[in-house]
């Protein structure tokens, strides 16, 4: 996975450098880089027969749909990041134990042209009566609660969510 902005190697500026399957090299001084898969989460909020999307704000996919969710923290288990990403994105508060793990899937995320491989992990949770939503508007546009029934897949951004999401409608 070539990441084009690498352009010399951070240990010895050489210009000998080369890149296979998730590894960086440095063919003077052999130094190694790994571009290790990235442990991402997404939320799958259920209140009765509608799912929450949030719509993004932000490359990459800006517009389209999108779950709660993102990268996991250092040190962080994924259902603390998935309580903390429902905080900081909508201001919801939710017991750790109430998030039930669904499937997991890999997904591209290209950021300011580095692309990264994730593995998202996808959760799904009731969403708290009596909730009232603040949204992050830096990264998130609108929320929209959408009916099971009338979820438009390609609305979805992101190929892994996408897939998920038809696996939660499929195993009802
Ligand atoms: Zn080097």
């Amino acid at each position: 996975m070539e990441i084009k902005s690498f352009n010399f190697c951070p240990n010895c500026a050489s210009k000998n450098i080369s890149f296979d399957y998730r590894k960086f090299n440095c063919n003077d001084c052999n130094m190694v880089y790994y571009q290790n898969v990235a442990t991402a989460t997404a939320v799958i909020l259920r209140k009765g027969e509608e799912i929450l999307f949030t719509v993004r704000n932000r490359e990459p996919q800006k517009g389209k749909l999108d779950l709660p969710g993102g990268f996991t923290d250092p040190d962080e288990t994924a259902e603390e990041s998935c309580q903390r990403e429902l905080k900081e994105e909508l201001n919801i508060t939710t017991p750790l134990e109430n998030f039930k793990y669904l499937l997991s899937q890999p997904n591209n995320y290209e950021y300011k042209t580095i692309p990264y491989k994730t593995c998202d992990l996808v959760y799904e949770v009731t969403f708290p009566i009596g909730t009232e939503l603040a949204i992050e508007e830096d990264e998130i546009a609108e929320v929209k609660w959408i009916n099971i029934n009338e979820i438009n897949l390609d609305e979805i951004g992101f190929v892994s969510l996408r897939k998920a999401v038809e696996y939660y409608i499929n195993n009802q």
